[in-house]
Parts: structure tokens; C-alpha cells; sequence
């Protein structure tokens, strides 16, 4: 759709490429602002970062030699709080993928109003091939190399992929050695024992049964008669699984990276998972067909969770996706090439900036504990991680309904809105 925002704006016309994180987060953006016909100034604002770091990241090898490792960290946002979001270790991780994560932070807390903007980081590595003895010291040169940029009041990194509480752990502790007090606040996804929430590790998963428990009522469908299949087994995908399945859910199929599971009368998901954890792989496991991680995606389900990477869902392969429910446990699981496709096959999607959104609205909470030395128990944390899902769904539908726009497009609006009326209100300091 030509966007007299993008011809007015846009001065690094490029190539637009589907599998470009950004480019997707910025046309469902450039259509949101037109939608919301946008200030122009305001525009011209939100749609870039805030700030773009890079650093290198000299590390001792465990061979006594010194490898160099790049890393960024952009801090999209600050215009309602501190910027917030993960670091993810990847050999592929690039700065335009981190730049996309980092605006899609700033959007997800704007849509279950947390007071924070957004940021992401990222190191070029493998995590496989390093040993914990080369992760913590990466990941301490990384965190001395931002120590100016991060801080409770200023951006509070968490985990993301292939980053976990230990990493947080050894990231607080090299902000606290430097400030010379321990600062829990710096980082989420701590450890409980260092300052970390009750219930923050399963947050994500938590997050995504609420809002799938308020989408299958639209369809008036039980629990226990709604097939979900779900792409991933980390934090994300893994306990999402789990979740669902207590919760009554008949998980089909569930994959991890090389391949996934079905059967169609449901799978005893936590003995699966147990098996993952074991033998490293589903390869072996009774009583199930076995699927490739694309033929997962096109599965016979009601809801469908790609709780694993970015661009699962794309012009390739939307018109062969047969679930009722998307629910976008990763982030950017689908590409904005597919949204239309979706949209025009009656699918009914959660997007990620609130089916995901569980992660950062517990680490809210963590930040606000540690800022207070008081700790909740896990049945409060998880009552409140309920109401604050429950509440910005049925924003969200409402919101979608008001401007007859579909919750991919409501999302983005609402989160715009939200960010352009706290920069309005502020002022733009120029
Ligand atoms: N990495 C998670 C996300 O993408 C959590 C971020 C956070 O808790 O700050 O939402």
C-alpha cells in the first residue's frame, strides 16, 4: 500500500525483503500511522530507535587466546519508562533483527501498559560451541561495555534466546561489582534467591494460556475440545505446552528444532517434554507420527502457538495454515506479507506484542519488587500476570472492533497511540 508516510519519510528506500524483521515491523507500523493518521512529526520520531549501540566484546578463550565478538544493544523508546527487553545469543542474531525486537518491545509494553519503552540486545556467537567459563566472560565484557547505557531507571535487560537466569545473574553482578552495591533492578529473569519473581520463568507460557483461555470463548469451545499444536519447546513454546495441558488443552503436536510430534487424540505432553530432556530429541518416541517443523505449521488444530523464531508464517505457506486461533508465542512469527492472508481466511490472531507479552509484564513485576525489597508470593504474581493479560485482550478486541480494523492492526494502533500521546505530552525536546 503506497504510504504518503513512507514517500515523505522513508529516505533509505531499500529492497523490501519478507524475512527482514524490520521491514515487517515497519509496514504494520507505517499502516497503523496512517490509520491513526498520525502527526507527522510524531511519525517521524517513532518510527526510528532511539539510540543504536555496538561494541566488541573481546573474550578469553578457553585456549588462552582472545576471540573478538560483536554485539549491539538498541534502545528503541523511552518515552513511558525505562527501555526493556531481552539479549539473545545467536550465530545469525543481526542489527536489524535486533532493531525489530527492540520496536516491538516498545509496542508490546504500550499494549499491556507497563511502564517501560523498548530495547533489545545481541551477540554474534554460538552458545553451543562456548563453555560456561567463555559465556560468563563474554557476557560480562558485554555487560562492562554498556554499563553507561543500562540501569534500573534506564534500560533492564532480561533473557531471550539462549539467554536464561544464569546469564542475568553474571550481568547484575558485573553492574553491581562496577557500581560498588548489589542493584537488582538492573536486570529480569533473575534467579528467585538474587532478586528474582515467583512465576517469571513460566510468564511467557502463563501469559499465553490467559489470552488463549479468552480467544477460544469467542469460538465457544472447551479446553479439552480445542487441538493446539505448538511450534518450539524452550521457555516459550515448552512450558506454554505444559501449561495448556494441565490446563485441559489436547496438544496434538509440539516440535523442537529438528522436527515435532503428532497425534491427533493429544500427546501426554510433560512425559514428551521428559523424553526432549533426556535424549536430546523426539526421535524415538511411541505412539506418535512424526512431522517436520514446516508440515507442524500446516496441521489440522483449533489453535496454532509458533512459539519458536521469526518468519515461520509467510507468503509461502499462510494459505495452508488451518487452525481458528494464531497465538504468536515468539516474536515476529509471521511475516506482514502473511497478515493479509490470515486476515482474508477468518483466522483469528493474538499477536505476538500481547500473546507474548507475559515475559515483560512479570519482569515488571520483578523490577517493581526489587525497587521495593518485597517479594510476592507465586499465587499473586500469577493472579496479577492474569488480570494484566485478560484486561489488554479485551482492549484489544474492543479496540479492533471500534476502528473495524483486524487485532494485528488494533495492536499497533493501540500501542501507537499510546506512545505518541505520552510524546505529546512530553514534548519533543528538538
Ligand atoms: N525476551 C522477552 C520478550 O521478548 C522478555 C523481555 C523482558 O522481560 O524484558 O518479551
Amino acid at each position: 500500500m503506497p504510504s504518503m508516510y513512507s514517500t515523505i519519510y522513508v529516505d533509505d528506500i531499500r529492497e523490501i525483503k519478507e524475512e527482514n524483521p524490520f521491514e515487517s515491523m515497519m509496514s504494520r507500523f507505517d499502516r497503523a500511522a496512517q490509520l491513526l493518521d498520525l502527526d507527522p512529526d510524531l511519525y517521524a520520531v517513532l518510527r526510528v530507535p532511539n539510540r543504536e549501540l555496538k561494541v566488541y566484546i573481546p573474550t578469553r578463550m578457553d585456549s588462552g587466546r582472545i576471540q573478538v565478538f560483536e554485539g549491539f544493544r538498541v534502545q528503541h523508546n523511552f518515552a513511558r519508562g525505562p527501555a526493556k527487553g531481552g539479549i539473545r545469543y545467536a550465530p545469525d542474531v543481526n542489527l536489524d533483527e535486533v532493531r525489530a525486537l527492540a520496536a516491538w518491545m516498545t509496542w508490546k509494553c504500550a499494549v499491556v501498559n507497563v511502564p517501560f519503552g523498548g530495547a533489545k540486545g545481541g551477540i554474534i556467537c554460538d552458545p553451543q560451541q562456548m563453555s560456561v567459563g567463555e559465556l560468563e566472560r563474554m557476557t560480562r565484557r558485554y555487560a562492562a561495555e554498556l554499563l553507561d547505557f543500562i540501569g534500573p531507571e534506564k534500560d533492564v535487560p532480561a533473557p531471550d534466546m539462549n539467554t536464561n537466569e544464569q546469564t542475568m545473574a553474571w550481568i547484575m553482578d558485573t553492574y553491581s561489582m562496577h557500581a560498588r552495591h548489589t542493584v537488582t533492578a538492573v536486570v529480569t529473569g533473575k534467579p528467585i534467591d538474587l532478586g528474582g519473581s515467583s512465576g517469571r520463568r513460566e510468564a511467557t507460557g502463563r501469559g499465553i494460556l490467559f489470552v488463549i483461555n479468552e480467544a477460544i470463548k469467542r469460538f465457544k469451545m472447551t479446553p479439552a475440545e480445542t487441538r493446539v499444536v505448538v511450534q518450539g519447546s524452550g521457555n516459550v513454546g515448552g512450558i506454554g505446552a505444559r501449561l495448556l495441558h494441565e490446563a485441559g488443552y489436547t496438544v496434538v503436536a509440539i516440535s523442537d528444532i529438528h522436527g515435532g510430534i503428532y497425534n491427533p487424540a493429544g500427546i501426554n505432553i510433560p512425559e514428551a517434554l521428559d523424553y526432549l530432556r533426556t535424549t536430546r530429541s523426539f526421535e524415538g518416541y511411541e505412539g506418535v507420527d512424526f512431522v517436520n517443523n514446516q508440515e507442524l505449521l500446516e496441521l489440522e488444530c483449533d489453535v496454532l502457538v509458533p512459539a519458536a523464531t521469526e518468519n515461520q508464517i509467510n507468503s509461502q505457506n499462510a494459505d495452508k495454515i488451518k487452525c481458528k486461533v494464531l497465538a504468536e508465542g515468539a516474536n515476529g512469527p509471521t511475516t506482514a506479507a502473511a497478515d493479509e492472508v490470515l486476515h482474508k481466511k477468518g483466522i483469528f490472531v493474538i499477536p505476538d506484542i500481547l500473546a507474548n507479552a507475559g515475559g515483560v509484564t512479570v519482569s515488571y513485576f520483578e523490577w517493581v519488587q526489587d525497587r521495593m525489597g518485597y517479594f510476592w508470593r507465586e499465587d499473586v504474581v500469577n493472579e496479577r500476570l492474569q488480570d494484566k493479560m485478560v484486561a489488554s485482550f479485551n482492549d484489544l478486541c474492543r479496540y479492533a472492533d471500534a476502528h473495524s480494523v483486524d487485532t494485528r492492526t488494533a495492536a499497533y494502533m493501540l500501542a501507537i497511540d499510546r506512545v505518541a500521546y505520552d510524546t505529546r505530552m512530553r514534548g519533543i525536546y528538538a
